[in-house]
């Protein structure tokens, strides 16, 4: 792999370094359950490689851009939301309260959810 932080604990997720529920991973992405989940489904899709957010994204990363968006759907059906719905959210920088600095969509479903989201 490229890019890896041995500081970041998607990184080591990504890896197999430590543990996580992951439900799909393939030679680009992963997914697994977040340890916090706010909402009955509450999945987070990640990039093998550290990314540290969605600001950093180049040209060259189209192809691992474009599999979290596939991925998505994927994960809706293996949960059980791709026909009730389900929404992904990319908290970006600090106003969004990223908090692991390595890009992850939540995808969030199982409710009926309110908007605005704040
Ligand atoms: P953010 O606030 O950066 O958008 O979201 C980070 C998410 O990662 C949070 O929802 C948090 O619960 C989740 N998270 C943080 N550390 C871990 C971990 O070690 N394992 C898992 N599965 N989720 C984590
Ligand atoms: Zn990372």
């Amino acid at each position: 792999m490229s890019r890896y932080d041995p500081d970041c604990i998607f990184c080591k997720i990504a890896a197999g370094h430590i543990p996580a529920n992951l439900i799909y991973k393939n030679d680009h992405v992963a997914a697994f359950h977040d340890l916090n989940p706010v909402a009955p489904v509450h999945i987070l899709i990640i990039p093998l490689e550290h990314i540290s957010s969605l600001s950093e994204l180049t040209d060259s990363d189209s192809e691992i851009a474009g599999q979290i968006l596939l991925t998505a759907r994927v994960v809706a059906e293996k949960m059980g939301v791709l026909g009730s719905g389900y929404r992904l959210v990319f908290n970006n920088g600090a106003d969004a309260l990223q908090s692991v600095g390595h890009i992850h969509a939540h995808l969030i479903g199982g409710k009926t959810m309110g908007w605005p989201p704040f």
